[in-house]
């Protein structure tokens, strides 16, 4: 496919995956973890050896997201923290990161509890204060997330790569590459959970690391660790990813507006303290929103509905077309009361995080309408 063609097309035609062998106009399915040898002992295809290293329905679903992203190369992993933990396992021991503070909370557990074992100096900071604590600690990487969940909070990911000379990796889940081109933003690594959005029927655990240039160090390193180490994603899971990918480009644009609509319905309802949602012109990060997001603001929103704990999880009861269940990106639209999940993280307990599926915008503004009735 042409380097011009736009997501629609790229993600339409699965960036050209077909099977040559069949004529069929999607990929064939190959769960071989082992290839052949011909009689003078030269490999069949000199790129496939053994599946921990590389496969084709591996490689299919990666020039989706490397085409999506203006990528150098894209690398698949079992799930989103498998990605994360690839990066941070290049550290040295004794090296220094700054991490941005109230981001996806099993990302911070799971750095703070590697960085204690590795000796690693781990430096927490909220949005604002990225730009000085770069500045000033001088990291080997930054991880930051834009929009953060649950606080939807938008970093300007150009100024924060500008502070510092550290190796910038963004965690652009809730942006998708549809809406967010990290790496034209000034990322050196962008990472997405592929379970959310990307995949976004809820079936497939996936995650995904993209380059602008595969020749750096850390680049090479999480290569060879993710092949030598194994952390790799299956090819059934790899095909399930790239049928998904076809309509990405359609829910994105769907989700968005439906939660654009929800946002907007609720900040204006008498029984809701606020909504934290990009689109929303009050919402702090709204300019670095506008600036960093073409297309719509993402499918995530947090609401504080009126009230205290109680009554945020009566509203959470009530909700019939919205289901109770974590993660995010699906086409069905989902809510999660995250102080029962993180109670001890600052998260308000009138806070319910919601995901906006592709349902009708109607629909779900009457359910939310009921829910909220005395
Ligand atoms: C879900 C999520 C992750 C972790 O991804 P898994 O695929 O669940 O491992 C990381 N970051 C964000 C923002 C997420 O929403």
């Amino acid at each position: 496919m042409k380097k011009t063609h736009k997501p629609a097309t790229i993600a339409a035609h699965a960036a050209g995956a077909l099977d040559p062998q069949s004529g069929g106009v999607v990929p064939a399915l190959q769960p071989a973890t082992t290839f052949l040898r011909d009689e003078n002992y030269e490999l069949i295809r000199p790129d496939n050896t053994y599946s921990r290293d590389n496969s084709d329905n591996l490689r299919q679903a990666e020039a989706v997201i490397q085409a999506l992203e203006n990528a150098d190369e894209t690398l698949l992993f079992p799930s989103g923290m498998a990605a994360i933990a690839a990066v941070f396992r290049t550290l040295p021991n004794g090296a220094k990161v700054v991490v941005q503070s109230g981001i996806y909370w099993g990302t911070t557990a799971w750095i703070r509890d590697f960085c204690t074992r590795r000796d690693i100096a781990l430096i927490e900071v909220e949005v604002d204060d990225l730009q000085t604590a770069c500045a000033v600690h001088q990291p080997a990487l930054v991880h930051i997330e834009t929009p953060s969940n649950p606080w939807l909070k938008t970093v300007d990911i150009q100024s924060v790569k500008d502070a510092s000379t550290a190796t910038l990796l963004v965690d652009a889940t809730a942006a998708t590459p549809i809406l967010t081109r990290a790496l034209d933003h000034g990322a050196d690594i962008v990472m997405h959970s592929a379970t959310k959005a990307i995949n976004g029927h809820s079936d497939v655990l996936a995650g995904v690391l993209s380059t602008p240039s595969k020749e750096t160090e850390i680049w090479q390193a999480i290569h060879a660790d993710r092949k030598m180490a194994g952390a790799i994603l299956g090819p059934f899971e790899a095909w399930l990813l790239t049928r998904a990918m076809r309509t990405l480009p359609l829910r994105v644009e769907r989700m968005s507006q439906n939660a654009q609509a929800l946002a907007e319905y609720l900040l204006a309802h008498a029984k809701v303290d606020d909504v934290f949602y990009p689109g929303l012109p009050h919402h702090t990060g709204h300019k670095t929103a506008q600036k960093q997001m073409t297309g719509g603001f993402g499918s995530l929103l947090s609401v504080l509905v009126s009230g205290d704990r109680e009554e945020a999880l009566r509203v959470v009861g009530r909700l019939q077309l919205f289901l109770r269940a974590t993660s995010l990106g699906g086409v069905e639209s989902l809510v999660e009361h995250r102080h029962t999940i993180e109670p001890h993280t600052g998260i308000p307990e009138n806070l319910i995080r919601v995901s906006v599926g592709i349902e009708d915008i109607g629909d779900l503004i009457a359910d939310w309408t009921k829910a909220l009735k005395e």
